[in-house]
């Protein structure tokens, strides 16, 4: 990864500032993108730096087209091309179906899904627009969708969150055929229970730690580090034959826990 350059969403704190120090340890370049928590994406820019990376911080909304095309626009400027985008920001407004608000539905998918697609549109365009489009022999570009285990397990009172990683599954496996003759890699990431901000309401208390626990067969929860190490893997030429896949990072969950003795 040394001196390549990756764009990483959401940055600023858990699984995407863990990536972006993943690839700060690799020498990549990293643009750590944020939306509100600027000291956050700092802290992720000094531990880049830190360990031997460079990069910088850009603020942007992913639901926002023109921000969007700022950001990459940015990116190229400084970096002179981009070789892999990382789709990671993504929210939750969780509430009762019958209560959901058109707002809780709208914010959720406009960042996790539309969010999604606006980047990777502007990764394919600047990817299509490399001279070896195609005709290299490794892949010119790496799109990497960062979803969850909820793209395919169903998650009741928090239908907006799963119908939005239940898109980005489709959204990823039909990029995915549709460049890979150009020779541009789209895979996706669905994480388990990993500790950030997100879920920290479960994982900092015992007892809903403990039924949680429950979920998981490999009896812990995960770390921001578990994806960084198979987003490394997937950026890599070392990953080369696979396009179109995701990678469950979840410890078991989708195995069906229940059924461990039951069924
Ligand atoms: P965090 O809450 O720790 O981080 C979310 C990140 O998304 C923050 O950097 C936040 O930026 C950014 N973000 C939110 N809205 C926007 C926006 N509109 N534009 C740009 N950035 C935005 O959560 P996680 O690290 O846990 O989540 C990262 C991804 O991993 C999400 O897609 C989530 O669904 C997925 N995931 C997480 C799991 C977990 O257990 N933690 C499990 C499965 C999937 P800022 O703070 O600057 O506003």
């Amino acid at each position: 990864m040394r001196n390549q350059t990756v764009l990483i969403t959401g940055a600023s704190s858990g699984i995407g500032q863990g990536i972006a120090i993943g690839f700060g340890k690799q020498g990549a370049n990293v643009v750590i993108n944020y939306h509100s928590d600027k000291e956050g994406a700092q802290a992720t820019l000094d531990q880049v730096v830190a360990a031997g990376g460079k990069g910088f911080i850009h603020e942007a909304n992913v639901g926002d087209e023109q921000e969007v095309a700022g950001m990459f626009k940015k990116a190229i400027e400084e970096f002179g091309s981009i070789d892999v985008v990382i789709n990671n920001a993504g929210i939750q407004k969780d509430s009762a179906f019958s209560e959901m608000t058109f707002d809780q539905w709208n914010k959720v998918i406009s960042t996790n899904l539309s969010g999604y697609f606006l980047c990777a549109r502007e990764a394919i365009k600047h990817f299509l627009s490399k001279e070896q489009a195609g005709a290299a022999e490794n892949a010119i570009g790496n799109i990497i969708f960062i979803s969850s285990v909820h793209d395919i397990i169903p998650w009741a009172g928090h239908v907006n969150y799963a119908s939005s990683k239940g898109g980005i599954l489709m959204l990823m496996k039909s990029l995915a055929l549709e460049v890979a003759p150009k020779k541009i890699r789209v895979n996706g990431i669905s994480p388990g229970a990993i500790a950030t901000d997100i879920n920290d309401d479960v994982w900092k208390d015992e007892e809903k730690k403990k039924e949680l626990l429950k979920l998981i067969p490999y009896q812990r929860i995960g770390l921001p580090e578990d994806i960084a190490k198979v987003a490394i893997f997937l950026a890599s030429n070392e990953s080369d034959y696979i396009t179109g896949t995701t990678i469950y990072v979840d410890g078991g969950m989708t195995l069906y826990p229940g059924f461990v003795d039951n069924g």
